[in-house]
This record gives C-alpha cells, sequence and structure tokens, in this order.
C-alpha cells in the first residue's frame, strides 16, 4: 500500500484529502500544527502527528516509510499576509524548505504541491494559463511562488496545482467536512451566513464585469482533490509541472448569491460595499492543460458545490 505524508491534512481541503485517499486505499500520515486545521476533520483511518514545518526532526520522522507528499500545510490569508509577511516567507517558504531536506534524507521524490491562484497576481489574461506572468501582488501569492521556484530547482517529481476559488464540501463516511475558517474570509460560507442584521457586503458593484461585481472561477473541493490524485499517478521523474485548477468558467458575486437564494428558498440579505483591496475584477483559470496532462475534467457545477456547502453546515 502507498503511504503518503499529507501535510495540513487537518485543515478543509487537506482532511477532504485525506478522507478520499483513505477512500481509495492509501495509507495516510497527516502532519498538521492544528493553527487553522481541526484534529476531528482528520479521517480515524489515517495517523496524526502534530507538528510544525518548521520542526525539521519531526517531519524526517513523520515521513518514515512514505512514497510520496501531498503538501497543503502552510499560511493561507491573504489580509495577514500584507501584515505579516515576514511570518508567511518564514512559515512557507523556510517551512516547505525542511520539508524538502527531509523529503530527500529519506529518498522521497515524489510531490504535490498546493499552490495558488494568487502567484499570478492581477491577471493579464483571460483566461489565466500556466503560461501567464507570474507577478504576485501579496505576500501569500509571493510565498507560494517562491516555493514553485524552489521545488523546480530540486529537480524532483512534482506538480504544483494552482488553485482557483475551492467551494462545497465531501461527505465522507464520519459525516460532511465543512469549510471551518476562523476569520472566515471566503464568498460561500459568508453567503450562507448572511443576516437582516449581519448582511453580506458585496465589494464593488462598479467593476468592469457583466453585472459590476466581480467573477471568480469557482471549484468543487472534491473534483479538487481528485486532481491530486490524478496527479500522484501522472508525476515524472526530474520534472516539474505548473498546472491550474479551476471550472474554466466564471461567476460573478451576484450570480453566487442569485444561486445561493435558489438552493435555500430564501433572499440572502446583502449590501453593496466597496471595492477590497487588491481583488482583480475578473480570475478564470484555463483548465486545458489540467485535462491534458492529468484527464482531469471537473464535473460539479456551482449549484453542487452551494447545496453541499448548505449541507456542510447544517450538519
Ligand atoms: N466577496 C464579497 N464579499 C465577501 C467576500 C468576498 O463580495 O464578504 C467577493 C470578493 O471580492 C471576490 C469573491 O467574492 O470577488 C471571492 O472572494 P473570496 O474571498 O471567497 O476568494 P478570493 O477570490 O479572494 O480568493
Amino acid at each position: 500500500m502507498t503511504r503518503i505524508l499529507v501535510t495540513g491534512g487537518a485543515g478543509y481541503v487537506g482532511s477532504t484529502a485525506t478522507a478520499i485517499l483513505a477512500d481509495r486505499g492509501y495509507e495516510v500520515i497527516v502532519f498538521d500544527d492544528l493553527s487553522m486545521g481541526h484534529a476531528d476533520a482528520v479521517d480515524a483511518r489515517a495517523t496524526l502527528i502534530q507538528g510544525t514545518l518548521l520542526d525539521a526532526d519531526a517531519l524526517r520522522s513523520a515521513l518514515a516509510g512514505c512514497q510520496a507528499v501531498i503538501h497543503f500545510a502552510g499560511k493561507s490569508l491573504v489580509g495577514e499576509s500584507v501584515e505579516k509577511p515576514k511570518l508567511y516567507h518564514h512559515v512557507n517558504v523556510d517551512g516547505t524548505h525542511n520539508l524538502l531536506d527531509a523529503m530527500a534524507i529519506h529518498g522521497i521524490d515524489k510531490i504535490v504541491f498546493s499552490s495558488s491562484a494568487a502567484t499570478y497576481g492581477q491577471p493579464v489574461d483571460d483566461p489565466i494559463t500556466e503560461e501567464s506572468v507570474a507577478s504576485p501582488t501579496n505576500p501569500y501569492g509571493a510565498s507560494k511562488l517562491a516555493i514553485d521556484k524552489m521545488i523546480t530547482a530540486t529537480g524532483i517529481s512534482a506538480i504544483s496545482l494552482r488553485y482557483f476559488n475551492v467551494a462545497g464540501a465531501f461527505e465522507s463516511s464520519n459525516g460532511w467536512l465543512p469549510e471551518r475558517h476562523n476569520p472566515e474570509t471566503h464568498l460561500i460560507p459568508l453567503v450562507l451566513r448572511a443576516t437582516e442584521t449581519n448582511p453580506l457586503k458585496i465589494f464593488g458593484t462598479d467593476w468592469d464585469t457583466k453585472d459590476g461585481t466581480c467573477i471568480r472561477d469557482y471549484v468543487h473541493v472534491v473534483d479538487l482533490i481528485e486532481a491530486h490524485i490524478l496527479a500522484l499517478g501522472a508525476l515524472k521523474p526530474h520534472t516539474h509541472e505548473i498546472v491550474n485548477l479551476g471550472s474554466g468558467g466564471g461567476y460573478s458575486v451576484r450570480e453566487v448569491i442569485t444561486t445561493a437564494e435558489e438552493i435555500l428558498g430564501r433572499p440572502v440579505p446583502a449590501i453593496e460595499s466597496p471595492r477590497r483591496a487588491g481583488d482583480p475584477a475578473t480570475l478564470v483559470a484555463s483548465i486545458v492543460k489540467a485535462k491534458s496532462l492529468l484527464g482531469w475534467v471537473p464535473t460539479r457545477d456551482l449549484k453542487t458545490m452551494i447545496s453541499d456547502a448548505v449541507k456542510s453546515q447544517a450538519q
């Protein structure tokens, strides 16, 4: 049986990966500092090791007997990264340096890395391809790009998956694995919890888009994890590939709200608010490479993402 180290396996995306990998017969070792993740989200079939990427010794022992790594761990709040750029560089880049060193000690040369569309910065292309200029506009995106470059330099077998907007939830054998961020900044969970007294703020209604609100490319977390499993099988010796993961199409903030209203059967209280600093108008992925290299086709639409999010929050 293949033993895989899943860093960040207690977070929203990582815990979904852990459960699906366990379903597929992988032996999963989760390495997570539990700063943002939740121990109770880790599938019971996996082994949870509480540790930080900054602890080289802990990483070395966690990797014993593993054949590959899926690397989700890292700090991931854009706003916080602007306030604490050195912390983001330290945890994400130096932490991944430790991970790559520990992998080398064990002779493990396979990694699938959770990169981000934030590496591209203000988009110049629509859709964004892997060839598009990578010029991040915040320290979070800069840290993901620095890691991508460091992985290339090591010469190991690697695929960096650049996520666009991940949404939805997975119903594991132990129940739903919801998005549980604190603070929550993501649109779909905030749409679902909006009330008359605490309405959703629509960040900008004067963008150059079809209805004036920002357009993003939403991808279901289960489709996203499917791409990671395909990536494990597509790793090639001494080759590092960068692959975008989105749905290949975009929805505006107003379309997300309208879809949620249809699913909830009630209005979503929302107020028009100023633009959020650093937001581009439109971010849509080209997923041509994901299809050709991984054979990946996302199948879950926005309705499914929102209705799964509703079910996972209701649990
Ligand atoms: N957004 C919004 N109100 C909110 C949170 C987000 O209007 O309370 C918008 C945001 O400006 C962006 C989209 O929803 O256009 C998705 O934002 P999110 O923070 O979920 O993901 P991001 O695109 O920043 O990674």
